[in-house]
């Protein structure tokens, strides 16, 4: 179902917003309300608003900035970020709840791993909510294989 695929990619081309971090100085890539409304709790989801992007920079602190330079930093969301944390709990696709644990469990075992097949057959069987479960509002596929290549140095260093 190649068509669902291809909607789904939609997702995964928000285009980053020339709204820097206040803190590092990187692009964003803008969110949305339903992003916000599900990672950031209460009192800082107001003072966040609506425009807001999330920094994609993994060594920045900074999760959400407004151009109002209001930041809302790691360990303030409702969960870890992947890219912000690289906690073996934390959570590299939100809508399957698959963690970094979990990639270094299979690849430590077999030296390979199915999670981003299982995670393409979910798309494709429309089973994905990137906007509202990951903090980053878009499909996870990027940080997944991201975090696979971590591993897999980590473990040829071993
Ligand atoms: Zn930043």
């Amino acid at each position: 179902m190649p068509q669902t695929v291809e909607s789904h990619d939609a997702c995964c081309k928000i285009p980053t917003v020339a709204c820097p971090c206040p803190v590092c100085g990187n692009k964003g890539r803008k969110v949305t309300a339903l992003t916000l409304d599900h990672h950031v709790p209460g009192p800082l989801r107001e003072k966040i608003g609506n425009d807001a992007a999330f920094c994609l920079n993994p060594a920045c602190d900074v999760v959400y900035c407004n151009p109002a330079g209001f930041t809302i930093k790691k360990g303030q969301t409702a969960l870890p970020v992947t890219i912000k944390d690289a906690g073996d709990d934390v959570f590299v696709c939100y809508c399957f709840e698959h963690r970094r644990g979990d990639l270094r469990r299979d690849l430590a075992a077999n030296g390979t791993t199915d999670i981003p097949e299982r995670i393409k057959q979910g798309v494709k069987e429309g089973r994905c909510d990137c906007e509202r479960k990951n903090p980053q509002g878009a499909c996870c596929l990027g940080n997944v294989a991201n975090a696979i290549k971590e591993i897999q140095s980590g473990l040829k260093r071993l």
